[in-house]
Formats: structure tokens, C-alpha cells, sequence
């Protein structure tokens, strides 16, 4: 086996979409699960921390960058499997996710067609379960392959394992930290339904309810997109910053009193989830809010923009202010959907450090 090739010292704003942030203190890519074996015990060796690198979109490396070892995820590999009705696709973690979507759309296969454009790799959309315009990816998910860096060595997850919620998985938490996901199972149909009952997408179709193609979705939902979210070729984003909040009916009843227009979309568990975006125009008037290098994307103010050359730090201390914002004026505490490098990363690196000594 090829040795694998550890640089130092590596710049990592450019690996992100955000574009902020310092060097890694070492860096390699793994594209194969040999590799990334070899990377994870480069890093027991040295007792130094390490974090898994995907398509940089939902990331925010803090300024002074990370001391251990950086891993960007290059397992590419692409798999159909024809059934009777179905098709299994497997996918490496290190695929483009976008690229994965039109190559499904082209065979004209149902399933994927709504998480159109989506930035990203494939490891990534289970880690917070990536949804968009009435589909999940646990929707048709079969399995999620990882490597436990704890056991050192290969699992493979059902999707009932995965405990998939909205916009969270397993691999979001302390415990599934350990896992590092190596490729993903999907399963697609030949003939199916699409999924057209959000609003933005319903519209696009208004005339033309038949014959509607997994294509014809893929290209409504980029043209909306492209109406609605920054180019991140322009600027740096991580598109939605905030989960929109999922509320018990009486905090949802109460806030409807004081707001008569404020929708609610009931869950599957009883609860009601709101769309942020709306709070932050209509209630705190934030939309198009900025702050120096820092601002809320004017066409969808869930969405956190860096304007120029802002800092991890003005990104965070930006978004603290917004949230301290929608707290004050409605009550609602909400949470980040991009992670931050940080605590709970350093605290699975030592975790893993400890039980290999
Ligand atoms: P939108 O259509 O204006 O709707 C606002 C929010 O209300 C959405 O976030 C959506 O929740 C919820 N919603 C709307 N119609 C719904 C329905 N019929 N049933 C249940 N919930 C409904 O949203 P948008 O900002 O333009 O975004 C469009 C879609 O792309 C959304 O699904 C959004 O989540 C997704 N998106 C995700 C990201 C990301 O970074 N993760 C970035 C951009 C867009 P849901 O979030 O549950 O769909």
C-alpha cells in the first residue's frame, strides 16, 4: 500500500464554502478506506485531534485554524444496481452530491430529484439528514457505510440505525462522531410520484400538472434556487444557517396570536415547524440585515452570507446576535445547522486518543 501523503501547514478557508478560517496543522486526502485508516492512525500516533473534510458547505473552521489532522474524503465510486422495480445506487462519500443527483435525473430514476443542487459531497447529506422541498435523504436512503474510528474497522448502518430527524442524524452526535461515513446506499425507483406540494414548486408546475420527470423537477427546483439562494462562486455561504425551529402546538398557538399570519407545518410527532425566515422578516425584520463583512442573504434571510473577508469570528458573532435578536422578539431558541469545528470535535478526539492507549 502506497504510504499516504500528509502535508502541513494547509490553508483550509478554500476547502470551505464560507471561505474563512485558518490552516490545518497537517492535512491529506483518503480515497479509500486504506487511506483513511492510515490517516486515523497518523493521528493516534501523534495523539493529535482529527476532522473529516467533505465538500466544506456546512463547516466553519475557527480562526486559528485546527492543530491536529484535516481529512478531506476523496472515496469516489459510483455503483447501479438494477432490481425489478428499482434501482440500488451506492455512491462514495467523496462524491459531488449535485453530480450524483443529475446522473440519477439523466437515467430518469425517481427519489433524488428534489435535493437538486444542494453543495456538498455524498458523506455529508446523511450526517444532517439534507432535505429540500418535501424530501429528506432518509427517504430513500438504504444504508450508510462508515469506518469506526474507535474499533477501527468497517460497520454498515441500516436507516432505522441512523436515527434520522430533521436535519440530524446519529452521525451529528457526540457518540456517532466516531463514525466516518465511506459511502452511502440509495434506493430509486423506475416509475414513481414526484413530489411537487411546496409552494415555490407547486407554482412552477401551476399549468402543466402532467407528464411532470424527475428532469423537469431537477430544473424547477434549480431555477428556484437560483431566484432564492446566493452563487456561492460569488460569495461565501453555507446556505441555511438555522434549522427552522419545531415547536409544541400551545408555543405555536400563542405565537399565532400575536402573529395571525405566521405559518406552521405539523410534524409527524405532533409538534409544528416554522419557517425561520419568515420570523426574521416579519417579526425582527432582519431580512437583508448586515453587520460589516456579515449579512443575511437579502432574497432569504436564513441563509448567512459573507460579503468580503470576514472572520470566522464576525460569522459567529454575527449569527449570536441574531439569534439574541429572534429570542428577544418571539421567544424562540434556535440552533446553528452549519457546524463549528470546536468543542465537541476535540472532545471525540480525545475520546478516540484515550481508547487506543
Ligand atoms: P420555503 O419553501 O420558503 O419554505 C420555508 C420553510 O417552511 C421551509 O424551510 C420548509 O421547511 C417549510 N415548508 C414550506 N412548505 C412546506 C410544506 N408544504 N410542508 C412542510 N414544510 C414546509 O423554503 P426555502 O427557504 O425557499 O427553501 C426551499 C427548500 O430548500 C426547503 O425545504 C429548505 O429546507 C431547503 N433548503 C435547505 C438548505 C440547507 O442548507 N439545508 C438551504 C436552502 C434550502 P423544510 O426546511 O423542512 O423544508
Amino acid at each position: 500500500m502506497m504510504a499516504l501523503h500528509i502535508q502541513e501547514n494547509v490553508p483550509l478557508a478554500p476547502l470551505t464554502t464560507f471561505k474563512t478560517g485558518g490552516p490545518a496543522r497537517f492535512f491529506c486526502t483518503a480515497k479509500s478506506e486504506g487511506e483513511l485508516r492510515q490517516a486515523i492512525e497518523f493521528a493516534r500516533s501523534r495523539r493529535i485531534p482529527f476532522f473529516v473534510l467533505g465538500g466544506g458547505s456546512n463547516v466553519l473552521i475557527p480562526d486559528r485554524g485546527f492543530f491536529g489532522l484535516a481529512i478531506k474524503n476523496e472515496i469516489k465510486v459510483t455503483q447501479f444496481i438494477e432490481r425489478r422495480e428499482e434501482v440500488s445506487l451506492v455512491a462514495g462519500a467523496g462524491e459531488n452530491w449535485d453530480a450524483l443527483v443529475a446522473m440519477t435525473v439523466q437515467k430518469n430514476l425517481y427519489g433524488l430529484e428534489n435535493l437538486s443542487g444542494i453543495p456538498g459531497t455524498v458523506g455529508a447529506a446523511p450526517i444532517q439528514n439534507i432535505g429540500a422541498y418535501g424530501v429528506e435523504v432518509a427517504d430513500v436512503l438504504s444504508h450508510v457505510d462508515v469506518f469506526d474510528a474507535e474499533e477501527m474497522k468497517e460497520k454498515r448502518f441500516d436507516v432505522q440505525e441512523c436515527m434520522f430527524s430533521y436535519r440530524n442524524s446519529l452521525f451529528k452526535s457526540a457518540h456517532g462522531k466516531r463514525f466516518i461515513i465511506t459511502a452511502v446506499g440509495f434506493v430509486l425507483k423506475k416509475e414513481g410520484q414526484c413530489r411537487i406540494h411546496y409552494k415555490d414548486l407547486a407554482l412552477a408546475f401551476n399549468d402543466t400538472r402532467e407528464n411532470i420527470t424527475p428532469q423537469k423537477i431537477r430544473s424547477a427546483v434549480l431555477e428556484i434556487r437560483k431566484q432564492k439562494f446566493p452563487d456561492l462562486t460569488e460569495c461565501g455561504t453555507a446556505g441555511s444557517f438555522f434549522k427552522n425551529p419545531i415547536i409544541d402546538e400551545a408555543e405555536y398557538l400563542n405565537l399565532v396570536s400575536r402573529y395571525r399570519e405566521l405559518p406552521g407545518y405539523p410534524e409527524k410527532n405532533g409538534k409544528i415547524k416554522i419557517p425561520l425566515a419568515w420570523i426574521l422578516d416579519k417579526v425582527c425584520l432582519l431580512k437583508g440585515y448586515r453587520k460589516g463583512n456579515v449579512g443575511l442573504f437579502s432574497n432569504q434571510p436564513l441563509v448567512v452570507v459573507n460579503y468580503g473577508n470576514a472572520t470566522t469570528e464576525e460569522i459567529i458573532n454575527f449569527t449570536r446576535e441574531v439569534s439574541q435578536k429572534v429570542f428577544e422578539a418571539a421567544g424562540l431558541t434556535i440552533e446553528s445547522e452549519v457546524r463549528i469545528l470546536g468543542e465537541i470535535d476535540l472532545q471525540f478526539a480525545t475520546q478516540v486518543i484515550h481508547s487506543s492507549s
